[in-house]
């Protein structure tokens, strides 16, 4: 991996694969305990600055403290644990990483990029242009955080009609002349392929400057294992267990980000039993923890679904993943990415045993739901405990539930506020989510967004017009 700073503005490793560090640093039970009295930005600079060596430690917290703020994120403790009751002998709970100011997880990174962005953009007197590709949270999460920099503009792209109103409203509402949206004909996958082939012209790429924060940022990857501490953390205090008790944590899963960070985590010494990875009917990530086969879809298979954030089916960071099972081998992940190239999948237990048995051993497990199951679970919730979750979160509460095991806390992601699901909400309730204050009215704001094909070379002309020099 090269230096912090420099992965933080590339996004991708020089050979083209996705950075990830040499080693991950360790954290003992020592640390974990002392960890435990620290506030979420103390955590924050505690995990980051073991990352981010190249920056001095006392910036990462001050960054710290100007990402996580009360202010932005609803209360102090940023991350609150809340748990709902026990089911089959487990304390069941919802780590909430959703109330920040576009109401899903996707903040919790954003806001720290955002920091770690101007901060070292400012320092060397450079500009940076992210290009983007979101299934509706990442955009929003991304043009949130970024509005308010001048050394960053933003150039998203979104699948049209393929969003809730309320995500379209969310991003395209932003009139900042450094935001730039983008809707494209085509569903999320062909968005993120435009991004790729964009940055793989690294001529195109170099001249204008342009950067990423898609969840393959490893910056993003590693902002999200401090809410795994957190949740551990919370886990502990709410249920009195001892440091070195394991959670085990389930994870709506799209892209792969969320729970890598997870495995990040749990490869740091986080004593985590369990890494459910939850999918809807876009199940490509559930069949291949069940078959060992990783076969992508294309955008015909690709199901518009009540949980569009995770309506992918070629999940980025999976590549992480599979690089630390084949035991950091670049050459075989190398392989098994020109096999699916070529044919469209992989079988890792086939072509490469001993990863999967790794695979089998990192205790990363899976499931997935149907639109029925997200309703009954939201339901279920909103009786048992006057809890009401989003579909993404009833997608990772419902996956969770078959893996419950007595004494072992089952901690429930929530990554998005259910408001921003209103039709679902609605059928499966009969009645609206709560808006929160100062979001009554956003469907009715004017929108500034452009409609565009999904066409290499026309996103690159619409870059070099409007990119920061
Ligand atoms: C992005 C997103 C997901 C999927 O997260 P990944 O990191 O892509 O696996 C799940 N739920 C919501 C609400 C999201 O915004």
């Amino acid at each position: 991996m090269g230096r912090f700073q420099d992965i933080l503005l590339e996004g991708l490793a020089q050979d083209g694969g996705l950075a990830m560090p040499a080693s991950l640093p360790q954290i003992s039970r020592e640390e974990l305990l002392q960890f435990s009295v620290r506030a979420y930005s103390g955590l924050a600079t505690e995990i980051i600055s073991r990352f981010a060596d190249d920056i001095d430690p006392a910036v990462i917290q001050r960054l710290c403290l100007q990402a996580y703020t009360e202010q932005k994120f609803g209360s102090a403790q940023i991350a609150p644990l809340t748990p709902l009751g026990q089911e089959q002998g487990a304390p069941l709970a919802i780590l909430e990483l959703s109330n920040g100011p576009t109401l899903a997880f996707k903040d919790m990174a954003m806001q720290m990029l955002g920091q770690l962005f101007e901060y070292v953009l400012t320092r060397r007197g450079e500009t940076l242009n992210i290009l983007g590709a979101t299934s509706g949270d990442t955009g929003s999460a991304a043009e949130y955080a970024m509005r308010d920099k001048h050394a960053v503009s933003v150039f998203m792209l979104s699948p049209q009609g393929r969003m809730s109103a309320f995500q379209r409203a969310q991003m395209y509402s932003l009139q900042e002349p450094n935001i730039h949206n983008l809707a494209v004909e085509g569903v999320f996958d062909d968005c993120q392929d435009m991004v790729k082939a964009v940055s793989a012209d690294l001529e195109f790429k170099a001249k204008w400057r342009i950067g990423t924060v898609n969840s393959i940022n490893w910056a993003r990857i590693m902002s999200q294992v401090v809410y795994y501490f957190k949740g551990y953390l919370g886990a502990v205090k709410a249920y009195g267990l001892r440091i070195g008790d394991t959670v085990s944590f389930s994870v709506p899963s799209g892209n792969f980000g969320n729970v890598f960070s997870g495995f990040i985590a749990k490869s740091m010494g986080l004593p985590i039993r369990r890494l459910i990875v939850a999918t809807n009917e876009n199940d490509v990530l559930d069949e291949f923890f069940r078959t060992g086969v990783y076969r992508v879809r294309g955008s015909k298979e690709t199901y518009q679904t009540s949980s569009p954030s995770m309506d992918i089916s070629k999940a980025s960071n999976f590549e992480r993943f599979i690089f630390a099972m084949t035991g950091h081998d670049g050459a075989a992940t190398a392989a098994l990415w020109r096999e699916l190239l070529q044919s469209g999948q992989f079988d890792l237990k086939a072509s490469q045993p001993q990863a999967w048995e790794r695979v089998k051993a990192s205790q990363v497990v899976s499931g997935k739901s149907t639109h029925e199951n997200r309703l009954q679970t939201i339901r279920d919730l909103a009786s048992r405990y006057q809890r009401l979750i989003d579909p993404h979160t009833a997608d990772g509460v419902f996956v969770g539930r078959q893996y419950l095991e007595s004494g072992v806390p089952m901690i429930c992601l929530e990554t998005a506020l259910p408001t921003k699901f209103e039709e679902t909400i609605l059928e499966a309730l009969g009645q609206p989510a709560p808006r929160p204050k100062g979001l009554e009215h956003l469907e009715s704001l004017p929108q500034r967004v452009e409609n565009i094909g999904a066409d290499v070379e026309n996103l690159k002309r619409i870059i070099a017009q409007r990119a920061l020099r």
